[in-house]
């Protein structure tokens, strides 16, 4: 399968060590270069500037540098039939161009939320993002919570028009009520085009004269609210469940934005856990080890019994099949359990069991003691620090 793509290094004109700093200069330089408004009409620019974009977007996110350095461009491939190709979706353009060229005068991609339709259109509104701590057990088999947030609500005083009772907003003369003005201006690369958020009404299309008390104007008052989050069995840490458009409100009739609850996951005492698999370690006895027998294994379903086999080695990982965490993406899959049985030395023995320990070892015959006895045919008197170091 050939890949038609260029590497991202390549594109950038950087090389593969190359810090945030040196990705941030090398592609603000081609995106001046080739952006859009600088070279209006231009394909082959706009192709070059996406290309840019692409890379840096890619490259300049730890996470996703470290998929490409590993995988290539098949590391952000939609899977199987998925044709390949970069996600944007969760590349957050405003965030880069506003960054980028906020010293420029480039208006229009503003700063993350202040961003607004072309033409004061409807808008989601913002999304809500917040975390709830879970137990390990909770994340594994799925709660419920309660969560209370700040979130706006239409002003009743204004009905949301943020003009004082009696009073309505006009609309802005400055950008005629579309809520942008276009800005032209001379720059090195030319004559440059840009669609700024109107000043004067910044963005609302709409002046209010008088406020209205209660929303100072804003047409929107902060509440609190109750909302019950229902976390799927299986989520882990830094997953998040979306409450759709329960958020903050939209503008010009667009929905709520949504609400992300992430779960911080609290740490096991015993069970850790990757993926939907659990891992622990069982301590076990001398003896069970050598002669096998029933052991209590802690699973998150209670304690299990497991028969450990005779002449087992220390560090033997046993596989508790279905035992893991339910999957969130199949509700009749479970993950698997991993134990390692781990041979407990004993550090604290009777007399008697000592004794009969030694007796074990010349019975063995394999341990350096041993061997001592059997060529000096008889044990040491005094108590040496030779026979402290073996028992
Ligand atoms: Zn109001
Ligand atoms: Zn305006």
């Amino acid at each position: 399968m050939a890949d038609s793509k260029r590497d991202y290094y390549e594109v950038l004109g950087v090389d593969k060590n190359a810090d945030d700093e040196t990705l941030k200069k090398a592609y603000r330089a081609l995106a001046k270069k080739y952006h859009p408004d600088a070279n209006p009409g231009d394909k082959e620019a706009e192709a070059k500037f996406k290309e840019a974009s692409e890379a840096y977007a890619v490259l300049s996110d730890k996470e996703k540098r470290a998929r490409y350095d590993q995988f290539g461009h098949a590391a952000f491939d939609g899977g199987a039939g998925g044709g390949g190709g970069f996600d944007f979706t969760d590349m957050d353009l405003g965030d880069i161009f506003g960054d980028l060229f906020g010293s420029f005068g480039f208006g229009g991609f503003g700063s993350g939320s202040r961003r607004r339709a072309a033409n004061n259109g409807p808008m989601k509104g913002a999304n809500i993002r917040t975390s709830v701590r879970l137990t390990f057990m909770e994340a594994v088999f799925g709660c419920k919570k309660e969560i209370e947030l700040n979130v706006k609500d239409e002003c009743k005083s204004c009905k949301g028009s943020g003009a004082k009772a009696g009073t309505t907003p006009q609309t802005c003369s400055t950008c005629g009520g579309k809520g942008q003005v276009v800005r032209s201006r001379n720059s090195a690369f030319g004559i440059m085009r840009s669609v700024e958020t109107c000043p004067d009404c910044r963005g609302t299309g709409k002046i209010i004269a008088d406020r209205c008390p209660d929303c100072r104007g804003t047409g929107y008052i902060t509440i609190k609210k109750r909302y019950s989050v229902d976390f799927p069995a299986g989520i882990d840490n830094g997953q998040a469940v979306s409450l759709a458009e329960l958020g903050d409100p939209g503008t010009n009739g667009g929905p709520r934005g949504d609400v992300r609850v992430e779960a911080v996951v609290d740490k096991h005492p015993v069970f850790e856990r990757d993926g939907f698999d659990i891992y622990s370690l069982v301590p076990i006895s001398y003896a069970v080890a050598a002669l096998g027998g029933p052991v209590l294994v802690d699973t998150v379903d209670g304690k299990v019994i497991y028969d450990v086999k005779a002449g087992t080695q220390t560090d033997t990982r046993i596989r508790l099949k279905g035992k893991g965490v339910p999957s969130w993406r199949n509700k009749n899959q479970r993950g698997d359990h991993y134990i390692t049985l781990v041979v407990k030395t004993p550090d604290k023995m009777s007399a008697e069991a000592k004794e009969l320990l030694r007796k074990f070892d010349e019975l063995t015959g394999d341990s350096l003691h041993a061997a001592e006895k059997a060529s000096s045919g008889s044990e040491p008197k005094e108590k040496g620090s030779r026979k402290k170091k073996l028992f």
